[in-house]
This record gives structure tokens, C-alpha cells and sequence, in this order.
């Protein structure tokens, strides 16, 4: 097995080379996946947490689930619906 490349990562080996291509390669992904998103593809899922973080999609749906994610999670209301209005507005 070749290390250093994200099929060992896996292949289940996470050594400190095949973690490092692993790393690289989800970067790549998500730099691929944003860049369809600013093409208009179809396939992104909008109005999920999803759409907001692995595709980049900072659209008013993908921006409204992402800030309720983000209440639940902070648990105490942190994020107000400032982050929605703005941009809503922008839209
Ligand atoms: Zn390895
Ligand atoms: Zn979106």
C-alpha cells in the first residue's frame, strides 16, 4: 500500500502522510464543490447546513439554515437574525 494518498487514508491507514492527503483532498472537494456553486448547479442542496458549509453556498435559504444550526447549537440564541436580514437584503 502506497502511503500518502487518500485511498490508504481509506484503506483505514491514518498515519500522518495518508491523514495529509486526506486533508488536501477534502479541501480540493470543497474548492470544487464551490466553484459549482458559483456555476448555478443544480445539485446544491440550498436550505440545508450542507449547502452553506461543504458547497459555500452562502444563498438566503442555505444562510437561514446554517444560522439555525448555528442557534441550536451555540444553545443561547448568539447569532440574532441579523445574519438572515442582511442577507435577505442582498438578494
Ligand atoms: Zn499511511
Ligand atoms: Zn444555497
Amino acid at each position: 500500500m502506497k502511503h500518502g494518498t487518500p485511498s490508504a487514508y481509506n484503506h483505514g491507514c491514518h498515519c500522518d502522510e495518508c491523514r495529509e492527503a486526506n486533508r488536501v483532498r477534502c479541501l480540493d472537494q470543497r474548492e470544487r464543490l464551490k466553484q459549482r456553486t458559483i456555476q448555478g448547479d443544480p445539485s446544491v442542496p440550498h436550505g440545508t447546513t450542507g449547502g452553506y458549509k461543504n458547497w459555500g453556498c452562502h444563498c438566503v435559504e442555505c444562510t437561514i439554515a446554517n444560522t439555525i444550526s448555528s442557534r441550536e447549537y451555540y444553545n443561547a440564541g448568539k447569532l440574532n437574525g441579523e445574519v438572515v436580514a442582511s442577507a435577505a437584503a442582498e438578494a
